[in-house]
């Protein structure tokens, strides 16, 4: 795609199709129906390249984000994008939208020379104003996973934050130098004391509050929960049979419909997860052989 064009930019500001996503610094937008869909307008006036990125094209409509309190109307109501439950085409459009305004927002600042930069034309990228180093968007990775017994009960936990009887998978930030399995492993011990045995990798989803990119997993684990690093209120092992009666009931409330923690929770329900012993096995510690350290 010709992005770096300029030419070819404005030819897709003008086009009757294009549409101006216009979120807020809440990361809200307007949305229209229910079920709820992007309730986006038409570019008008001039564009300004620096504010208004292009995100891409889709189904042959070009589409450009930025950042601008949304404005309810008839038929156009205010939501947070974190919480909505828009079809499957149009999450991918928000999060892209929604990564492209956060980190071009967090990276005002040369790394190379401290001067300032300036959107690139297409908007993928960042320019120095003084050195020239071009400067690329960052994702931080994390892994999130559903946590199996030996019965298939799931492990869902509640934040400290979180309201009563909202709960979700295990999740956390996979840190410098470290392997996404050995993240999940460190996490799953951290926050509940159990022991993972095995894992395999599932899918992934970008979760850009503010930047992140979820690999999702199914776990085996074992022993017995005990929260470790109070990252968690509570958490407990549920049947499916315990999951569907609570939901159903009010008294579990699972995660987003937009968040690939639902999805997981949603295919184990269904059980369409693969059997985590067909990925890697994890039941030997990770770095449990190190050498002792020499003379210098
Ligand atoms: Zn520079």
């Amino acid at each position: 795609m010709d992005r770096d064009d300029p030419a070819a930019n404005a030819v897709r500001w003008a086009d009757p199709g294009a549409v101006l996503l216009r979120i807020g610094p809440r990361g809200e937008a307007a949305v229209t129906g229910d079920p709820a869909r992007l309730a986006a307008d038409r570019p008008s006036g001039r564009r300004d390249p620096q504010r208004q990125l292009l995100i891409g094209t889709v189904a042959g409509r070009p589409w450009f984000v930025t950042r601008a309190v949304p404005v309810a109307g008839p038929g156009r109501r205010i939501e947070s994008l974190r919480g909505s439950d828009l079809p499957p085409a149009q999450r991918e459009i928000v999060w892209a939208g929604m990564a492209a305004l956060n980190w071009h927002e967090s990276a005002p600042v040369c790394p190379r020379c401290h001067a300032g930069t300036r959107v690139g034309e297409g908007g993928l990228s960042r320019i120095c104003t003084a050195c020239g180093t071009v400067v690329f968007p960052r994702t931080d990775p994390a892994v999130i996973c559903a946590v199996l017994d030996d019965r298939d009960r799931i492990v869902l936990g509640r934040q400290h934050a979180w309201e009563p009887g909202r709960v979700s998978v295990l999740a956390g930030f996979v840190e410098a130098g470290e392997a996404a399995e050995h993240a999940l492993v460190r996490e799953v011990a951290e926050e509940t004391a159990l022991r993972v045995t095995a894992a395999r990798y599932v899918s992934s989803q970008p979760w850009p509050f503010p930047r992140s990119l979820m690999l999702g997993y199914v776990a085996r684990a074992e022993g017995d929960i005990s929260p470790v690093d109070h990252e968690l209120a509570e958490a407990d092992r549920y049947s499916r049979d315990q999951v569907r009666d609570l939901v159903a009931a009010g008294t579990l409330i699972l995660p987003s419909p937009m968040s690939i923690a639902r999805s997981l929770i949603e295919a184990w329900l269904a059980d369409r997860l693969p059997v985590p012993e067909s990925g890697a096995d994890l039941s030997v510690p990770l770095g449990a052989a190190l050498p002792e350290p020499g003379q210098p």
